[in-house]
């Protein structure tokens, strides 16, 4: 029985955070300002924390000037926004965050309309989806461009590929869709020129669906819903799912899975790590792109 290829993310991570300590060395060499990072984190959700203190850590080692600014969960939705306009208007900072989930008191849209598109490392902002939508991103979402450069850095194709991503939320599937689609071009360089299906819960026949990937993406947030059965035999499957059972990380991909795929990334270590990854690179770029 041949076993799949371990898409490792630590290992592409690792890589990409020493190409962008590089580049932010050369910045500062030049006599140019070291990029800047502020998180805003509301409350105590817990993995909110981790989220935002593994963020952080990143950015401490490539070189970028992370600030967090931790309120409490009773902040007024007038607070926060005062809080993003600041921010807005800081030169010091080039990228800003807001951790989700926000506490249900807080309308999300509002806040991410809030964030001047031109610092919104995420890409969550409408500007910054349109951009993406027509092709011309100014950043690429975290999420989606960790799933393409992941592939990249394992040498898979993607162009003429079947591409079926289950799950459409706004963060990871359809964006990840939009780039998979696209044609990849000097201005859009994670264009992957696949043909590709964007499956979800009204999908008719899912296991069928998936089985004529040529590349599967779950980003889908249930257990192991991926089984071996829906998967065609070598394809190449990632794995974007973080969920808690009985406290053990597992992904939405089924681990026995490899016996037919000929490549997975693994949860925990695969695609986790690259959203990181692809923060930092947004950050620089935003301070790159202020320079002009
Ligand atoms: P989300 O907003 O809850 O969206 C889930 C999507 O999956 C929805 O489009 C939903 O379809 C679809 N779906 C749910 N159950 C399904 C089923 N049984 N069959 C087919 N489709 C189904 O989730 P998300 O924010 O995209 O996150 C997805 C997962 O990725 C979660 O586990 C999350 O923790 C993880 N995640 C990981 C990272 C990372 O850095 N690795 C980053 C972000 C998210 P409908 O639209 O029809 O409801």
């Amino acid at each position: 029985m041949s076993v799949a290829l371990r898409l490792d993310g630590k290992v592409a991570a690792a890589q990409i955070r020493a190409e962008v300590a590089q580049q932010i060395c050369d910045r500062i060499a030049e006599g140019r300002q070291a990029p800047g990072l502020t998180a805003v984190l509301i409350g105590d959700n817990p993995a909110s924390r981790v989220y935002v203190r593994n963020k952080q850590k990143a950015c401490d080692e490539v070189g970028i000037h992370s600030s967090l600014h931790h309120l409490p969960a009773d902040v007024t939705q007038r607070q926060l926004l005062d809080l993003i306009r600041e921010l807005n208007a800081n030169p010091e900072v080039h990228g800003v965050l807001v951790q989700l989930p926000l506490p249900k008191t807080i309308d999300e849209e509002a806040v991410i309309h809030a964030i001047d598109p031109t610092i919104d490392v995420d890409a969550f902002h409408p500007d910054n989806i349109g951009k993406l939508a027509i092709g011309q991103p100014r950043f690429y979402p975290c999420t989606p461009a960790g799933c393409v450069e992941l592939l990249r850095r394992n040498q898979i194709e993607t162009a003429g590929k079947e591409v079926v991503i289950v799950g459409r939320s706004n963060i990871v599937g359809k964006p990840l869709a939009l780039m998979m689609m696209q044609k990849q071009s000097p201005a859009n360089p994670l264009g992957c020129d696949a043909t590709v299906t964007l499956a979800h819960t009204r999908t008719a026949n899912l296991e069928t669906v998936c089985q004529r990937a040529d590349i599967l993406i779950a980003a889908v947030g249930v257990p192991n819903l991926i089984q071996p059965n829906m998967v065609k035999p070598g394809a190449v499957v990632l794995d974007v799912g973080i969920n808690s059972v009985d406290g053990k990380l597992v992904g939405d991909v089924n681990p026995s899975v490899e016996a037919v795929a000929s490549a997975l990334s693994p949860v925990p270590g695969g695609i986790g790590p690259m959203t990181i990854a692809m923060l930092l690179k947004n950050t620089l770029r935003a301070a790159e792109l202020l320079d002009g």
